[in-house]
């Protein structure tokens, strides 16, 4: 059976398979930042973060977070079960950094007191506008069920990420989670990458994620490299 192009978006590609419960991702090296304002490529992203995606994934599982992951399938593709996407985007901060830190007015670096769970619109034309249960419930976007399932996985991924990443010298700042629909349960969908994450290095706080290509700080593709050395101990 041929497969088909179902969706193409900022960083991968979705195709049918000959299941029609499961798509398989195509990670690919465009990179995008501001709403799509900023684009390039970072060479062989889309190698590294299909790597470190499949790597989380297998991890939180293993601890209980069910996921849509089913496994990698090639360097750049990776088999996953078929969601219907909540139009939610799920942040999770330990320290202010990024939108957070502008917003409110901190200076980056600053850790929050308590972890903070944001939602955000996801919606490309409006700039994923922040968002909070009652925009979700009076718009529809998910049940109220759905998000306290959405947040209470959250927390748990944050603590099982955090906690892993410290034993690798990085510390968790901030990341985004998309959730999805499968047989009727919620399920963490999307992927979890130095694209989605704001990673530290625990000692020289050099920043290991997007934020060096959002903000032209150069060795892009090397700091991916070594979040997947650290992770996995594979040298890419
Ligand atoms: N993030 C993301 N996709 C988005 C917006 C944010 O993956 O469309 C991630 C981002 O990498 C960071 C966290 O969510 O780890 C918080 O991002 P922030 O709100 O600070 O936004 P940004 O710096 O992208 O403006």
């Amino acid at each position: 059976m041929e497969s088909k192009m179902l969706y193409e978006g900022k960083a991968k590609k979705i195709f049918t398979t000959e299941k029609a419960n499961e798509v398989m991702v195509y990670f690919k090296d465009d990179a995008t930042a501001f709403n799509g304002e900023k684009k390039g490529t970072i060479a062989s992203k889309g190698v590294l973060n299909n790597k470190i995606a499949s790597f989380f994934f297998e991890l939180l599982g293993e601890k209980g977070i069910p996921h849509h992951f089913i496994r990698r399938v090639s360097d750049r593709e990776m088999l996953v079960k078929a969601l219907t996407i909540l139009p939610v985007e799920v942040v999770v901060r330990n320290i202010a950094a990024g939108s957070l830190a502008k917003r409110l007015g901190l200076a980056e670096g600053t850790k929050m007191a308590e972890t903070i769970v944001e939602m955000y619109y996801k919606n490309d034309e409006l700039g994923d506008p922040l968002i909070n249960q009652y925009h979700i419930k009076a718009m529809k976007l998910a049940t109220e069920e759905q998000v306290k399932t959405m947040e209470d996985y959250a927390l748990a991924i944050n603590a099982i990420l955090s906690e892993y990443l410290k034993g690798k010298n990085l510390e968790l700042i901030d990341f985004k989670l998309e959730f999805g629909v499968y047989e009727g349960k919620v399920i963490l969908g999307d992927e979890i990458s130095p694209d989605t994450c704001r990673f530290w290095d625990s000692v020289t706080k050099e920043k290991m994620d997007k934020d060096r290509f959002r903000r032209d700080l150069g060795k892009v593709e090397d700091a991916y490299k070594e979040v997947l050395y650290r992770l996995t101990g594979e040298r890419a």
